[in-house]
């Protein structure tokens, strides 16, 4: 029985499993998708998108990866307590008087425009960085029409430029307006890139592409991909079919069944009654809540979960650490039985995807938000 498998939690309240194989195809998925010289630098940011960030690092270290990007200099530490090896780089913005632990944890920091630069450059740290240009999307980087100053960022003493990326804000989106803005922000990387190798400054590698420039622009793979979503085995909707195809999901989402009990026909159940059995109903009590990271969102029949291969949808709101849902439909439903929030059951499967768009956001999100109570094993 699917639900019965070994490698999942026995006695678990809620929990993660990964699907190491599942890992391992993706990242030669993603290469067999990218020139030999273009290595992964998957985005392990957020807790590796909820999936654990020292459990996925730790492995992709056992299948050859070496380098990493992080949102900020904590998320790094923490990778290198959990013993995780090579280049780890900040994408975000480190407070000036945090720029030791760069150095002692030997994290790499995201130059994010020109006057943090001379920030950097006071600490008197010797620095790794990589320099950010934007080139559209407007969040961090140096403008990229801004030349002169790209270049001063070159010349100062204590950074140790490994690298020069932009990230593309409208690379998944296949409409020609978006092609051609990220034609666009690639053309003035590419300017940039030129522009400083006019003027005799060692070539840095250069990243542009996260998961969906792999997929669409792999034209401008260079040194480094950073990807994340696909990394993990969907994408972030179902609009683009090659989630499916070329992918493979590394993460189910897993809950205990409480109790079972019967509401007779008229009685409502949970917080505000917003259930009411219409005829006689079986509810159960599922051992998860929005705490955990289970959108609040999918309450009242919007989501579902599967129990012994059925369906059964959420009833009422989802409360902070419980949820109740209709098992009227799942013949012989009780305590102790494992519901899948996301994953298989029988031969019944609910994606990340379906979640998300029941929820009005994307898996990103979805993922990110796993919580900390949630246990984490391999399968
Ligand atoms: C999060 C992030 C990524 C990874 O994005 P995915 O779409 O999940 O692949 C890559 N680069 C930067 C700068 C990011 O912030």
């Amino acid at each position: 029985m699917e639900t019965k498998a070994t490698g999942e939690c026995p006695t678990g309240r809620a929990w993660i499993e990964l699907d190491r194989a599942a890992l391992r195809h993706n990242v030669m998925a993603l290469r067999a998708l990218l020139p030999s010289q273009c290595k992964l630098m998957p985005a392990v940011k957020a807790n590796a998108y909820g999936h654990g960030a020292g459990l996925i690092a730790r492995e992709l270290n056992v299948l050859g990866v070496d380098s990493f990007c992080v949102a900020c200099a904590a998320e790094g530490v923490e990778l290198r307590r959990q013993n995780v090896k090579g280049e780890i780089l900040v994408l975000g913005y480190t407070h000036p008087e945090q720029l030791t632990l760069l150095k002692e944890y030997g994290l790499s920091q995201t130059v994010v425009d020109y006057e943090y630069a001379l920030q950097l450059e006071q600490s008197g740290l010797p620095l790794h960085v990589h320099v950010g240009v934007d080139t559209g999307m407007h969040r961090l980087g140096e403008r990229s029409e801004n030349i002169d100053r790209l270049c001063a960022i070159f010349r100062i003493k204590n950074l140790r430029i490994d690298g020069l990326f932009t990230h593309l804000c409208a690379s998944d989106d296949p409409d020609p307006a978006a092609r051609e803005y990220t034609l666009g922000q690639a053309e003035r990387f590419y300017r940039v890139a030129a522009a400083l190798e006019q003027r005799g400054i060692p070539r840095p590698k250069l990243h542009l592409l996260a998961s969906y420039g792999v997929l669409n622009y792999p034209q401008f793979a260079e040194d480094y991909a950073r990807v994340g979503i696909a990394l993990y085995g969907v994408l972030s909707d179902d609009q683009d079919p090659r989630g499916g195809q070329l992918l493979r999901p590394v993460l189910s989402l897993k809950t205990r069944v409480a109790s079972v009990r019967t509401l007779h026909a008229g009685e409502s159940a949970g917080y505000g009654l917003d259930y009411t059995a219409e005829k006689e109903c079986r509810i159960a009590a599922l051992s998860i809540g929005y705490a955990d990271g289970l959108h609040r969102a999918l309450s009242n029949g919007k989501g579902a979960v599967l129990i012994n291969g059925c369906r059964a949808p959420i009833a009422g709101r989802i409360c902070m650490d419980q949820t109740l849902v209709d098992v009227s439909g799942v013949p012989d439903a009780a305590a102790g039985d494992t519901a899948v929030l996301i994953g298989c059951s029988g031969r019944q499967t609910l994606s990340a995807c379906e979640m998300a768009r029941q929820a009005g956001t994307i898996t990103n999100e979805i993922f990110s938000q796993l919580g900390p109570r949630l246990e984490r094993v391999w399968v």
